[in-house]
């Protein structure tokens, strides 16, 4: 069998998934560890029966549901590729915007000091460290196994440019060692709703139920955040927050009792997706 048969085969196999030729040419890419090139010269080369099989094994578990971020192991964000595993959530597009917001907001500050609190993969905080040398960032993360990855991709995008990762509870403050003030504290936290969490779509389901739990109203962490984590910002200092939709009004109230202004920032549906809180001067 040839590439170019087995990619034909698959996408046909695939036919129910939005995307589907997409995703048979992602899978195959890796399984034969082609870049985009070696794929597109090596169509009609006859593939070896070892090739074929790791190929349609990788192609059955998409089929079962799978999502294809978890079957090769990786995903592209921001111009870099972070691991991703079943241990955590899979960076979304929408994240994107609010690192670019939060970059373009620090790139004239000296040093700036920054958190990303239930930082699952590290795609927020390695992001940030990325593009802003100076800035000394901690992530803080309770999963053990999603601590593990955040570790890796730290290590993998960032080399020797060092960041704080911590595999603690963002709610046990005292329990998270010295914490220094921060200027920007970015979170996208767990935020459905515990009773919506079984009508999810089945991939998600597939995700951590710990990144998506955001308790009866979706909305704990923010609340708890904005209880516990004020005092740990700098006075000019700024709460960064990803939400669902139709969250963003909730959220500002929550920040506007604790006297923060609150803008929000639309994402590429024109949703109300990241809330901003600045502490209202006195
Ligand atoms: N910060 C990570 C992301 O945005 C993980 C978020 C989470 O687990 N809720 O993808």
């Amino acid at each position: 069998m040839t590439l170019n048969e087995l990619y034909i085969s698959s996408v046909s196999k695939l036919e129910k998934i939005d995307n589907s030729s997409t995703e048979a040419r992602i899978i195959l890419k890796k399984a034969m560890s082609f870049t985009e090139t070696d794929f597109l010269l090596n169509k009609n080369r006859i593939l070896t029966d070892e090739e074929v099989t790791a190929a349609e094994s990788m192609i059955n578990r998409r089929l079962s549901g799978v999502p294809v971020q978890y079957i090769i192991g990786e995903w592209d964000f921001f111009g870099k590729t972070f691991k991703v595993n079943e241990n955590v959530l899979i960076p979304r597009p929408e994240t994107e915007l609010l690192c670019e917001y939060v970059i373009d907001y620090l790139k004239d500050k000296s040093s700036p000091v920054v958190a990303d609190l239930c930082a699952g993969s590290g795609c927020i905080g390695i992001t940030v460290k990325d593009n802003i040398a100076s800035a000394c960032v901690y992530m803080v993360e309770k999963s053990s196994e999603a601590y593990k990855v955040c570790c890796e991709n730290a290590e993998s995008i960032l080399g020797d440019k060092s960041t704080t990762v911590i595999n603690g509870d963002i709610f046990c403050i005292d329990k998270l060692g010295d914490l220094p003030l921060f200027d920007v504290i970015i979170s996208n936290p767990p935020y459905i709703k515990s009773a919506e969490i079984p009508d999810l779509q089945s991939e998600v389901l597939l995700e951590p139920e710990m990144a998506l739990d955001g308790g009866e109203d979706g909305l704990d962490f923010y609340r708890l955040i904005a209880e516990k984590w004020t005092d740990y910002l700098a006075d000019d200092g700024m709460f960064a927050f990803e939400c669902g939709e139709e969250q963003a009004e909730e959220i500002k109230v929550i920040l506007e009792k604790k006297n923060f202004s609150v803008i929000f920032v639309k994402d590429y549906s024109d949703v109300d997706r990241f809330v901003i809180g600045k502490r209202r001067k006195i």
